[in-house]
């Protein structure tokens, strides 16, 4: 019957080809010499390997097209060829494997090697051996649970509830956790509270029956001494636990009436495999109708069967090389462990996959936008100079670096791919402003992408002031731009008049077009939606002097500081660039957590601010996420602090209900100070910048998060005043009361970010990213030791195999796609 397995594998090699060749434009160059002559070769083998009537009749219907596929007149018809030939294969039935049939049959065959269930016993175990040379079976794999023995059809539908619908995805339904119950005791030296199992002889069983329960109780000695052994509400134990039986039992020991008792223990016949005694036992995800021990059953069978069938899709010399299990033995292991040392380094090879495929998908999404070309933009050192020159202060050492950095990336042409991260208020838009002039200096154009339109506003002003020595007039493209100025802007940018535009997302309409985009800017790159990032990269130069497409060089900026320990996994496909220095003479921030009973107090404290001239922020609570709540409650608190709080005070209100020109006219009044007090929901998170506000008053605090409190308070401490941010909160949580707390003891971004992530898990910092992220089901995404390797790993294997395309890396580049198939997309 192997016969029948390497014709399986002729089709899937044909199948390989053929993918390539659709995947390439159906150009019949997907193998050397072509398809007619790879033809020739497969017929012949396929031939010799068909070991069924069917088979071969598909063998020489495919035959037919191959030989003719390459007169084939146009990519039409040799789509439809091959369209059909592989709608021939899939309609093949599927064997059944004998190892499947067969369950008893141990797969490990070879001499020497013991059998599964062998192994497993505590007493004998050792390091788990490396599974001798099994032909591996990926179609095998790919059948449906339902042949397992065991396996009816309504565990099959139970199993799929768990999302096992194959063996190989059954395979990999790991257990949510194990118990050890490997240490093994005599009963006299038993201890109240520790985990053990004794093997014994049943002396007697008994039933009784109390109020409500029924009491199952054994007796069970082992020659040093005698336990009672108690179950609840299973009377059919009294049939099973005979007097005599030699029986295992694993479980906590406990205590009544002064004696040490086992209660509830697991059990099991002691001449049976073990499955639930003695051994460190695997616990399953369940769902209803579906046992523990028939699951366990279940995975035990898979498992030893088809745990050694998986392909290994690391290629060996890398797996020896990091010293990791193979595939087949890892996957033995996750579900049976031998010794807890056994299970770590299977979890440590899944894991290390799975934090691979990442690694290599982030890899991919650099290599395929960085295979398109940018145009060099060189480094002119004297406009450089000019700039810096004219800036009213001093760059920090940390801009002066990275400003650097960019012009080495931008000079090459490769397109930069990188991400600014600077706290708030840590100065980015300067750095921006410098690669605007050296892309602009090169005769290109150059784009900056904001998430809302005050944004757009500010950085339009910003970017205007300081660009003006080099004598160019930047746009400003928001939605509410007026139809004619669009129109105008549109063709001057398509023609090249315009070199620099500011925008919010109206920049990516499809109207526009530029002459030739050198630099794409995101900023606030976490407002920002994945389509709308990448509608902006995909805007380069419409064509070169030789008619190649080109990519911007593209710089996002984050002012969300992300843990050290997610930035790899979230943005491995980035260049980082960590802006970690404040500029001098900032004002630390005084933060204090005020409870609901210093409100007055607060109020107050704010009167007095404005008393001396200051301006202040009211943020109100985050109460749901539809915005129009949150407009309504924000309007609510605007009306009660006029009336109530400061009806001799001038407040001003700004949400995101309101229209563009209302939240720019309410910006307008407060920067020029005519607006005292700003009530506002979380659209000030972004990028407000007013010199003057040096007090922030947080309403219900304990409903945001670190990162966006930290946000919010960077608004003030803008100028030269000691400034101040209130937390006022309500019901705190043990948890909200830590991230409060730590809001009130540091300022610094990435140290709250840091604590954010103990706190909350890496949840809260994902957000649209990790939606395109692939989903782990092992590995963790802060798992910092297997990251680094993981990464070092995929940037060696691409270096040498960029698009995972040599034969040894087939499988790979596989599960790659299909690791990534599920995910969005992330650039
Ligand atoms: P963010 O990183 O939050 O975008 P900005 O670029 O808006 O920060 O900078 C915040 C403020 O700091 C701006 O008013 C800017 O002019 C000022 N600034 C930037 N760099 C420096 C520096 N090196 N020295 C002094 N002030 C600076
Ligand atoms: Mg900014």
């Amino acid at each position: 019957m192997l016969n029948n397995k390497t014709t399986r594998q002729g089709f899937r090699r044909l199948e390989r080809v053929l993918t390539l060749e659709s995947d390439q434009g159906y150009q019949d160059k997907a193998v050397v010499g072509g398809i007619r002559q790879f033809a020739a070769i497969w017929i012949e083998q396929a031939r010799e390997e068909a070991n069924s009537e069917a088979e071969l009749a598909l063998i020489e219907q495919i035959a037919e097209s191959l030989t003719g596929y390459s007169r084939l007149p146009g990519t039409e018809a040799r789509k439809s060829a091959i369209v059909a030939i592989m709608a021939r294969i899939r309609a093949l039935p599927k064997p059944i494997p004998e190892s499947a049939k067969v369950v008893e049959r141990p797969v490990i065959k070879s001499a020497g090697h013991p059998e599964p269930h062998e192994v497993i016993h505590p007493s004998t175990s050792k390091e788990p051996l490396e599974p001798s040379v099994v032909e591996p079976d990926p179609e095998g794999l790919l059948q449906s649970v339902s042949i397992l023995r065991g396996v009816g059809r309504k565990t099959a539908e139970q199993l799929a509830i768990l999302g096992a619908e194959n063996i190989g995805q059954l395979l990999r339904i790991y257990p949510s956790r194990y118990d050890d119950y490997t240490l093994m005791k005599p009963i006299n030296r038993l201890e109240l509270g520790e985990t053990v199992t004794v093997i014994g002889t049943v002396w007697e069983t008994r039933s009784r029956r109390t109020r409500n329960v029924e009491l199952i109780q054994s007796t069970i000695s082992d020659g040093t001494a005698t336990i009672q052994s108690t179950w609840f509400n299973q009377p059919w134990l009294v049939n099973n636990l005979k007097a005599g039986m030699q029986i295992v039992l694993s479980g906590k020991v406990d205590q009544y009436l002064g004696k040490l008792v086992l209660q509830n223990p697991e059990w099991e016949p002691l001449q049976l495999e073990p499955l639930k005694t003695r051994r460190i036992v695997p616990i399953y995800p369940l769902t209803q109708g579906l046992a523990a021990n028939k699951m366990r059953e279940i995975m035990k069978r898979v498992s030893s069967q088809w745990a050694p069938l998986v392909p290994d899709l690391l290629p060996g010399p890398l797996r020896k090389n990091i010293k990791l299990y193979p595939l087949s033995l890892a996957l033995q292991q996750i579900h049976f462990p031998e010794t807890q040392q056994s299970l770590h380094q299977a979890r440590k090879r899944l894991i290390f996959d799975e934090l691979f495929l990442l690694q290599l998908g982030m890899l991919s999404y650099r290599n395929k936008w960085q295979s398109t070309p940018s145009v060099p933009v060189p480094v002119d050192s004297s406009a450089l100079t000019s700039f810096i020159e004219g800036l009213p202060f001093e760059l920090t050492h940390a801009q002066q670096r990275i400003i650097a950095d960019l012009a080495t990336d931008m000079s090459k042409s490769v397109p930069m791919n990188r991400l600014l991260q600077g706290d708030v208020g840590s100065g980015k838009t300067v750095i921006a402003a410098a690669a605007v002039v050296l892309t602009v200096h090169a005769g290109l154009q150059a784009a900056l992408m904001a998430p809302t339109e005050i944004l757009a506003d500010q950085h339009f002003l910003t970017l205007k002031g300081m660009l003006a020595f080099l004598d160019i007039e930047p746009a400003l493209l928001t939605g509410s731009t007026p139809a004619a100025e669009k129109k105008k802007i549109y063709s001057d940018l398509y023609s090249g008049a315009i070199k620099l535009v500011i925008g919010t997302h109206a920049i990516i309409q499809e109207a526009v077009q530029f002459k030739k985009l050198g630099l794409a800017i995101v900023d606030e790159q976490h407002r920002f939606g994945v389509d709308q990032r990448k509608s902006l990269r995909d805007k380069g130069p419409r064509t070169t002097e030789n008619g190649q497409g080109t990519n911007p060089h593209l710089l996002v900026m984050s002012a969300t500081p992300i843990p050290r320990t997610l930035s790899l996994s979230l943005y491995g496909d980035l260049d980082l660039s960590i802006l970690d220095e404040m500029p001098p003479g900032r004002q630390e921030i005084t933060t204090r957590w005020l409870r609901p009973s210093e409100r007055e107090r607060a109020y107050s404290f704010v009167r007095s601010q404005i008393e001396k001239g200051r301006q202040a922020y009211v943020i109100c609570p985050l109460v749901e996420e539809s915005e129009t709540i949150v407009a309504k409650a924000a309007v609510e608190e605007y009306e009660r602090l006029k009336a109530h709080i400061f009806p001799d005070l001038k407040l001003d209100l700004l949400h995101g209900r309101m229209s563009s020109t209302e939240k720019e006219s309410a910006m307008l009044s407060f920067k020029k100070g005519k607006t005292q007090i700003l009530i506002a929901t979380s659209v000030i998170e972004v990028g407000i910048d007013v010199a003057n506000a040096s007090i922030m008053l947080i309403e219900g605090a304990e409903r945001f998060g670190l990162a966006q409190i930290h946000q919010f308070r960077g608004r003030v401490g803008r100028g030269v005043h000691q400034s101040y941010c209130l937390l006022l909160a309500g019901e705190v949580s043990a948890e909200a009361e830590k991230r409060l707390s730590a809001v009130e003891q540091t300022n610094d971004g990435f140290l709250l970010a840091e604590r954010d992530l103990e706190l909350r898990g890496p949840g809260e910092f994902l957000g649209r990213r990790q939606s395109g992220l692939p989903e782990l089901n092992l590995a963790s995404l802060t798992d910092m030791e297997m990251l680094i390797l993981a990464r070092s790993e995929a940037l060696r294997l691409t270096e040498s195999d960029p698009n995972l395309e040599k034969e040894e890396h087939q499988l790979l580049h596989q599960h790659v796609e299909r690791f990534w198939e599920k995910a969005g997309d992330i650039s």
